[in-house]
């Protein structure tokens, strides 16, 4: 149905034998594959020849048909946030100039989408899937991402690069047909869509979207049926923090076959709560809206806290120094840019002919901006990225997640960021952004300064922290570590 050769049965849609198994699940209304092959063929029939539709991406039915619809007609999708603000809508619909926008019945459209004609999904239309009419290279999607580093680009996936990451996932995984993902992320990112509703759909397993995340929907699901979940880090967080009252819980996640983390660094605290509270270790993939996946473990491997495993079938992974040589003796400790070939890269950014040239190295690798060390079987570490994670102090490199690691282990610490500013002496200084469990009672700087020298080394500790009330994060639940000094 996603595209794959060789997957579709004589009439065209999907095998027979999937026909009638149920592919996704909003709430209380689901389509089986066959449904989904007819609404998604009904609304390919309707938007055929458009140049690219905007989807309005809002956590329903509707949003997997129009992106399914699209796919099967050979037309570019650009998934819409529903809750970004005007501005950053008006840059993306101004960017990516879509014909018209896709949305569900019932969605209420802000003015900015102003004059953009407005085509109705209709989930329960029916009919036939169009002969395939789209090569491998020919983009698939146009995801914007997420912003941490500065505004939004528009990263063009050709239908290759989903296809690829999605097999390498479904090999590593093991998914299957009778595989049920329990999901509870937005649907206009690679994780939530790409991942989350197109990734079970590859191997005939099915999608329950739970609208919104709760610990109470996981347990619901896992109980009936579900096999795995993937999730953001603040879930996790969650679910970390609700297991020691809830017995329940515990149980349901000690029976799902996959926990998997992504978008952010999982706090290694969050990590062995839960391995502890359930027997189950959350395994973590590493990946970007302009590579889709690059590293994992695989579903019978070793989940190790603080590593994100090791690069998945085809994706060609080096780490580079600053001096531009390639790390080749992996020590565990030697910091390189993580630089990524493959089948699941990008082509391009949108109209940013001069980002895309400084992205790539002259060998067709893309620099990702993350630093990141190998243990010495191979397994990735991720560091930090190079922008807002690398702190320059005392002539020592110094990645924040350890220090942040390290803070969140202190039971006076709910939440805690780390980054660098200048400092006449040691160049950077450290900085502790802390959200306190207890605000009436806060840990103190030099508490945490020693609780981290204690931990680490002295010259990890923060020398100055800072109290807040909630950390700047997206709607991914990643901290916006520009955004720090405002808050
Ligand atoms: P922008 O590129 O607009 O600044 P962004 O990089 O956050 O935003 P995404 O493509 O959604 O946009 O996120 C990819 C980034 O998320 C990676 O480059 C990496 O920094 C981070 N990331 C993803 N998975 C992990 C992980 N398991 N551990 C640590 N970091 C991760
Ligand atoms: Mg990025």
């Amino acid at each position: 149905l996603t595209g794959g050769p060789g997957e579709r049965s004589e009439t065209g849609g999907p095998p027979d034998e999937v026909r009638g198994r149920t592919a996704l699940r909003f709430g209380p209304r689901t389509l089986t594959y066959g449904e989904l092959a007819g609404a998604a063929g009904a609304l390919a029939a309707r938007i055929a020849g458009a140049g690219r539709v905007a989807v309005w991406a809002t956590p329903e039915l509707e949003t997997a048909v129009a992106v399914t619809g699209a796919l099967l007609a050979g037309v570019a999708a650009v998934p819409l946030n529903p809750k970004s603000g005007e501005k950053e809508l008006a840059h993306i619909l101004s960017d990516s100039a879509p014909s018209l926008v896709l949305a569900a019945p019932g969605a209420e459209l802000p003015p900015v989408l102003g004059e953009l004609p407005r085509t109705d999904v209709d989930a329960s239309a029916a009919g036939p899937v169009p002969a395939e009419r789209a090569a491998d290279g020919d983009p698939a999607l146009v995801v914007y991402t997420s912003g941490t580093t500065g505004p939004p680009k528009g990263a063009v996936l050709p239908r290759r690069a989903l296809a690829t990451t999605l097999d390498a996932l479904a090999d590593a995984w093991r998914w299957t047909g009778d595989d049920v993902l329990v999901h509870g992320l937005p649907l206009f990112h690679v994780h939530g869509l790409v991942l989350g509703v197109l990734g079970p759909l590859r191997r005939g397993g099915s999608v329950r979207h739970l609208g919104r995340f709760s610990p109470e929907g996981v347990v619901r699901e896992l109980n009936d049926g579900a096999t795995m979940m993937f999730g953001v880090p603040t879930m996790y967080h969650r679910l970390a923090e609700a297991l020691p009252d809830d017995p329940e819980l515990a149980k349901a996640l000690g029976r799902a076959r996959l926990l998997v983390s992504g978008s952010a660094a999982l706090p290694v605290h969050d990590h062995e709560r839960i391995a502890a509270a359930t027997g189950r270790r959350v395994i973590e993939r590493y990946g970007m809206t302009e590579t889709l996946m690059n590293t994992s473990v695989r579903a019978d491997g070793e989940a190790r806290a603080g590593t994100v495993g090791v690069p998945l079938p085809g994706v060609r992974l080096r780490l580079v120094e600053e001096d531009g040589t390639e790390i080749t003796a992996y020590d565990g400790e030697t910091v390189g840019e993580i630089q990524v070939r493959g089948p699941n890269l990008f082509t391009e950014y949108l109209n940013r002919p001069d980002a895309t040239a400084a992205a790539f190295t002259a060998d067709g690798f893309f620099r990702t901006g993350d630093m990141a060390v190998r243990e010495p079987d191979g397994y990735v570490r991720i560091v930090g990225r190079k922008a807002t994670d690398l702190i320059k102090s005392g002539g020592y490199k110094i990645g924040a997640g350890e220090i942040e690691n390290a803070l969140l282990e202190h039971p006076g610490v709910r939440e805690a960021a780390v980054t660098g500013e200048p400092d006449a002496d040691l160049g950077e200084r450290i900085v502790a952004w802390i959200v306190p469990a207890d605000p009436q009672g806060p840990p103190s700087a030099g508490e945490l300064a020693d609780h981290v020298a204690r931990r680490l080394a002295p010259h990890k500790r923060p020398r100055v922290v800072r109290y807040l009330e909630a950390l700047p994060r997206n709607d991914m639940g990643k901290i916006m570590k520009r955004a720090l000094a405002d808050a």
